[in-house]
């Protein structure tokens, strides 16, 4: 049923302008890198991708904004505060000015910026939450050429590998040609990544997030901050900004300086990132786990654990307390539905998409009964 949700998203965005272009990552390219992968421990998770790009997205959001403005009423701006109950039945929303919405069914998709008032409202009205989880790592860039075998074949190289100190590291978010950025999470400056469909806007580096898994046990139950807190270190040695560090200096245990890092042969996309020493930044365990990936990676594309590599640090991926839903992501109170990334049940545009599709039917489903 997702995986159809996710085709419908698809086709959505193919009506609405997105390029025919899709990899396919069942050709004999493909299945060679998997096997060098596996030969040292990767596990390469096959997807097609539909690369849109950062300036393409912009062109099918204004279509399907066009599409839907005619159709339904949108509202911007316009900040819902409160959920309005009765007898555990939803009956509208609340806006910041105090004007009472009525509705039979509401879904709060508020995503990561609304993922407080999310809580917030959980606990209000006895939703109950869970989440001891948060990915922390690092964006690794690197010359296009190096990646040139991945980038071609699969657009981006889906890995993940357990480390011998218990955890589990991915790539994530791979940006052939792409930029480095920085990415303001509520006053905490993080790393990203993007780039653009069209190849005059590129760079000629490929950047990707390696992003380490921490789980917590009792009694700790604050891992968004436990991020925060990595993320803000890395501000506070950077005058405010994000380090960037070669990955030959990680090695040597040694901060890249100005001079280091224009002696490399990897053009920082990133400029305003400072050159410095993520080893005081990021605990041991996360680091080993980075470096052992980078080195598992080097056997599938040999280059990427040159001393040359860039790492930028910190990039987080939080996850979002989780309210508790259920198979159709409706909660305890009748018509109330959760969805997006904002409830930690999704990670991304197309699933978040499918998300509020799979959610609609089954709205339209419960009606017609
Ligand atoms: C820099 C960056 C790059 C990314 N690149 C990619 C990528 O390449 N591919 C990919 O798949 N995903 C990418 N993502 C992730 C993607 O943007 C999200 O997964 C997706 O937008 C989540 O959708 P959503 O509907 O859950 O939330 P959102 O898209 O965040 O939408 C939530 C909306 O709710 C509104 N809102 C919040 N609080 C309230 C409130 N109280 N009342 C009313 N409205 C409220 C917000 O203003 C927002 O408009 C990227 C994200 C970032 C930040």
């Amino acid at each position: 049923m997702v995986g159809s949700s996710l085709e419908y998203v698809d086709s959505i965005n193919l009506s609405h302008g997105a390029t025919k272009e899709i990899t396919d990552p069942t050709t004999e390219a493909v299945r060679e890198i998997e096997k060098k992968a596996l030969a040292v421990g990767l596990k390469l998770l096959r997807s097609r991708v539909r690369h849109l790009g950062t300036e393409e997205n912009l062109l099918i959001m204004k279509s399907i904004y066009a599409w839907l403005e005619e159709r339904i009423e949108m509202r911007f701006k316009t900040n819902v505060i409160d959920i309005l109950v009765e007898d555990d039945r939803i009956k509208g929303v609340i806006l910041e000015d105090g004007t009472k919405l009525l509705a039979d069914n509401v879904v709060i998709a508020v995503g990561r910026e609304g993922a407080t008032t999310l809580t917030q409202l959980c606990k209000k009205h006895k939703i109950s939450m869970s989440n001891n989880h948060v990915d922390i790592g690092v964006r690794v860039e690197t010359n296009d050429l190096i990646m040139e075998e991945i980038n071609k074949h699969l657009y981006e190289g889906k890995f993940i590998y357990n480390t011998s100190v218990g955890t589990q590291v991915r790539t994530f978010c791979s940006n052939p040609s792409g930029h480095v950025v920085i990415e303001n999470q509520n006053g905490t400056m993080l790393v990203n990544g993007h780039s653009f469909r069209d190849p005059k806007l590129g760079t000629h580096n490929t950047n990707f997030a390696l992003l380490v898994s921490h789980k917590f046990n009792e009694p700790f139950n604050e891992p968004n901050e436990f991020a925060h807190m990595i993320g803000r270190l890395a501000n506070r040695l950077s005058m405010g900004g994000v380090i960037v560090q070669k990955y030959g200096d990680i090695i040597k245990g040694r901060r890249t300086t100005e001079k280091r890092l224009k002696e490399g042969f990897v053009i920082p996309s990133l400029k305003e990132a400072l050159p410095g020493d993520l080893g005081l930044v990021l605990p041991y365990n996360t680091m080993k786990s980075l470096i052992e990936m980078i080195e598992a990676l080097n056997h599938v594309t040999p280059g990427i654990a040159s001393e040359h590599t860039l790492f930028y640090g910190v990039e987080t991926k939080f996850y979002s307390a989780r309210p508790e839903v259920d198979m159709n992501f409706e909660t305890r109170i009748k018509g109330l539905y959760m969805a997006g990334d904002g409830a930690g049940i999704t990670r991304g545009l197309a699933q978040a998409g499918a998300n509020g599709i799979y959610i609609a039917r089954h709205i339209l489903s419960e009606a017609t009964k």
